[in-house]
């Protein structure tokens, strides 16, 4: 049995890991300041003797009074109205927060994980990203503060690992969705099936042309362990490389969730990527690992989520 440090737990990818590692038999704890998680995600945690919940800001030192073998580090704001609601606090996240955890590992000589991001590409001029592209990202505006917190998370975790010998593997995971989004994250895939399910209408940004690609929650969640378990330490890009248009996926929400919507076009937020799609051969190839659900079916079981959870749950 190991004990695992999940920071970020409460949230919505997190929530899904403790419950993956708890089911392995590990002892998780769980640690997350609330901001944009939330204890329903983890109330059926609560009282397993495998898991601990700790209300604390990673901005802050952490002190753990077990040994610690391993820390996925997921504690950051990740949809873009929640990230750039106070950019100082979420380069903090990124900064001090991430050399708060790469010094817990050192102290605890614990192997520790980054959830990075296709972020780091920016607006991508390689397509699909590869994990040697650069990336192409703007320092100076209203995404900078996750996607350059991104890179400089990296950059710590590559000197802690250069410098201090720690042991460190990174995520660059791409949007990823599943049961547990938050009603209010105001990311694609949450609002267009909560719009959809009310019949409300649907809000493609733009004129929907930009592409994403979707990965179902369980499927990330068995990359970024296959990861941590590895002898990785290069980045790795953890997505489905199920490519769509904006405007595409918004037909296809209202389709698979019998909605009467229409479609309306807003405007497109500053600094938009046009397109994103995971080159995954590293992934296949060093760990083994492929996302096995199919978009549709992630949608239809996210659809029967948001279908179920109440007006309350935000
Ligand atoms: P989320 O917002 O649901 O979860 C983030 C969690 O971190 C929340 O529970 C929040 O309360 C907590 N948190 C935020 N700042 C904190 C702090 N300073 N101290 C302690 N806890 C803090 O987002 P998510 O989608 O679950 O994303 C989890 C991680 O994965 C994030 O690091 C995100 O950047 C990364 N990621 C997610 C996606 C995606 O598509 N979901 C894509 C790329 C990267
Ligand atoms: N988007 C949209 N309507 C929405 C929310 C998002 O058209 O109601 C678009 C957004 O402009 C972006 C894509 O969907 O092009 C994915 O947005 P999201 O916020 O989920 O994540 P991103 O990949 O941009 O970080």
């Amino acid at each position: 049995m190991s004990t695992i440090l999940v920071t970020g737990g409460a949230g919505f990818i997190g929530s899904h890991l403790c419950d993956a590692l708890v089911k392995q038999g590990n002892y998780v704890i769980c640690v997350d300041n609330l901001f944009t998680g939330s204890k329903e995600n983890i109330t059926h945690l609560l009282n397993n003797p495998l898991f601990e919940f700790v209300e604390h800001d990673i901005i802050n030192p952490f002190f753990a009074d077990k040994k610690i073998d391993q820390i996925y580090n997921l504690a950051c704001p990740a949809s873009p109205i929640h990230y750039q609601f106070n950019a100082i606090r979420t380069i903090k996240a990124n900064t001090l927060g991430v050399i708060n955890m790469l010094g817990l590992a050192k102290k605890h000589k614990a192997r520790i994980l980054q959830a990075s991001t296709s972020e780091v590409y920016g607006d991508p001029l390689v397509h699909p990203q590869v994990e040697t592209y650069f990336g192409n990202v703007n320092s100076f505006g209203p995404r900078s503060c996750y996607d350059e917190g991104k890179r400089v998370a990296e950059s710590l975790f590559f000197e802690y690992n250069k410098e201090h010998n720690v042991d460190i593997r990174i995520a660059r995971i791409f949007n990823t969705y599943g049961p547990k989004m938050s009603k209010n994250d105001g990311r694609v895939v949450s609002n267009f099936i909560v719009q959809a399910l009310e019949n409300k209408e649907v809000t493609v940004y733009g004129a929907g042309s930009q592409t994403r690609s979707f990965c179902f929650v369980s499927d990330l969640v068995a990359g970024l362990v296959a990861l941590m378990n590895s002898d990785v330490s290069v980045p790795v890009n953890l997505g489905n490389p199920e490519e769509y248009t904006v405007l595409d996926f918004a037909k296809k929400i209202i389709a698979l969730s019998g909605a009467s919507s229409k479609i309306v076009f807003n405007t497109l937020p500053k600094d938009d990527p046009c397109k994103r799609k995971p080159d995954i051969s590293r992934a296949q190839q060093m760990l083994a690992w492929n996302p096995a659900v199919s978009v549709d079916e992630g949608l239809k079981q996210t659809i029967a989520y948001f279908k179920t959870i109440t007006n309350s749950k935000s």
